[in-house]
């Protein structure tokens, strides 16, 4: 591939537009860390771009882009099973719909607030960008946490949160699905509630159970996706495939256990698993059937799951390298952070690269802190960032988008292969867009340039 763009990059220019970013912070859009970290990295990497065609500037894209459309706050008020009345507050961040109507998941835990779905939701945008299906991003959520809570208490809670959401979303508006804290569970009441007040059977939620428009395969997609797009990234890259390599995993919810399923499928040994309170080293390989009885079934805690399997070993969080994370310190060959956003630091990168970890693959959502990342890219290890890694969760809900508006139903085999097909579409457009912009190998600069140019090239053929 040409790679004529980037002679235009001078490091003066590099230097201008890093004071222009930091310049950013200033705006009350940005002030948020997590948002402001997710933004630099972008703007960072799309300097060769931006530098090598006026209009953007012109345009003023990336004030334009880094404001999210509108950001909707709401009160829940909802009664426990004490008969108390609590009150939580509710979110829907839209940011771009450029592309298409918003899309983004909903997340319930503690640590929600508006600069943690702000910074998601501009995440959301490029992901969705990349999948090249027609969805824009957003995201949402509460302070809600579902841990701990009744069945009966989290369906009365999503009632009371759709309550006030529902004025916000539709079919050809704004479709929500499931992250962090909202699974099928949730979903199903959310949906419950939307349908008895709008009295409308819509496409409105994805990541429904089956049995009522909920796509084959949607609770798989993301984690099996991040293990397609790692296996595509090592056949470009010339690295060994998986197969009889150990991995680790971090996260014990929806994304790492489908990552663990898929790394079985494909010959992979997968040694760990972590929830909050701590992590599992298996070395014969993490047991999967277990796994899932103990966090989709009982919701209970991992440090369970020795007492089948007295050989492995459980690690709390209070014995945790200091600033770092146990899973990162098992030598492995491949490494797939899955569980939350910074769960990876720069010592812990230091670890992996010293065990001879050849390969990080993101399943979470920005897991993995910039110093980690920098490190990674000099030590020309193959890293697959989220917002690539992890876009087949997306790119299922918007086939169970289509698949709900055409009324009809794809086998899991269909889904399977779309989803395979978009996840080595999404590596190998990233891998050449890093080449044509003298990156070669670096899947960061090539996911943020191909995820940007495709939402400001339209941006600017909307007009403002
Ligand atoms: P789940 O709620 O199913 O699981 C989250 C897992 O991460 C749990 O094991 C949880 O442990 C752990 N975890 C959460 N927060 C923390 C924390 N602060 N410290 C340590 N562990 C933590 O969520 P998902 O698997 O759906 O999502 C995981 C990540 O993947 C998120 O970053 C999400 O945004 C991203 N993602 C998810 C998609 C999806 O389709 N579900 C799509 C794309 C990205 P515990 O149960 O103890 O809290």
């Amino acid at each position: 591939m040409k790679s004529n763009k980037i002679e235009v990059v001078t490091e003066e220019a590099v230097q201008r537009a890093k004071t222009a970013i930091a310049g950013l912070k200033n705006l009350n859009c940005a002030e948020d860390d997590l948002f402001f970290q997710a933004m630099e990295e972008v703007l960072l990497s799309i300097i060769p771009l931006y530098l090598s065609d006026p209009k953007y500037k012109k345009n003023s894209i990336i004030r334009r882009l880094i404001h999210p459309d509108r950001v909707i706050k709401f009160k829940v008020e909802w009664m426990d099973d004490n008969n108390e009345i609590q009150v939580n507050m509710g979110y829907r961040v839209q940011f771009n719909n450029t592309l298409g109507p918003y899309k983004g998941g909903l997340r319930f835990h503690p640590s929600v607030n508006e600069g943690v779905l702000k910074f998601l939701g501009f995440e959301q945008i490029l992901k969705n960008a990349l999948t090249g299906l027609p969805i824009g991003g957003a995201k949402g959520g509460s302070d809600f946490d579902p841990k701990g809570k009744s069945d009966f208490e989290v369906m009365k809670f999503c009632s009371a949160f759709m309550r006030e959401l529902h004025k916000y979303i539709g079919p050809r508006i704004d479709v929500p699905a499931g992250d962090i804290g909202v699974g099928a569970r949730e979903i199903g009441y959310l949906f419950g509630e939307y349908k008895k007040i709008t009295s409308s059977f819509d496409g409105v939620l994805t990541g429904k159970p089956f049995f009522f428009g909920g796509s084959r395969m949607r609770p798989e997609a993301t984690g099996y996706g991040v293990v397609y797009f790692t296996e595509k990234m090592l056949e470009l890259e010339q690295k060994e495939p998986l197969n009889g390599k150990i991995c680790v995993v971090s996260g014990a919810g929806n994304v790492a256990l489908h990552v663990i399923e898929k790394l079985y499928q494909l010959g992979a040994i997968p040694v760990t698993c972590s929830d909050s309170g701590g992590t599992i080293h298996d070395p014969r390989g993490v047991d999967i059937a277990l796994l899932k009885e103990l966090k989709e079934v009982q919701r209970v805690s991992l440090e369970e799951y020795i007492v089948q399997h007295p050989e492995a070993r459980y690690i709390p969080v209070a014995e945790y390298p200091k600033d770092g994370h146990a899973v990162w310190h098992i030598p492995c060959y491949a490494a797939f952070p899955c569980a939350t956003q910074n769960e990876l630091t720069q010592g812990d990168a230091k670890a992996l690269i010293q065990n001879g970890c050849m390969c990080v693959a993101e399943g979470a959502n920005m897991p993995s802190r910039s110093e980690a990342i920098d490190l990674f890219i000099e030590n020309k290890i193959c890293f697959a960032p989220a917002k690539a890694a992890n876009a087949g969760g997306v790119a299922t809900s918007a086939f169970e988008m289509s698949q709900n508006a055409g009324m009809i139903r794809w086998t899991f085999e269909e889904v399977d292969q779309k989803l395979k097909e978009t996840m080595v579409y999404i590596c190998t457009e990233v891998a050449n867009t890093a080449k044509e912009f003298s990156a070669d190998g670096n899947y960061v600069v090539g996911a943020n340039i191909a995820g940007f140019k495709r939402v400001a090239d339209a941006m600017i053929a909307e007009g403002i």
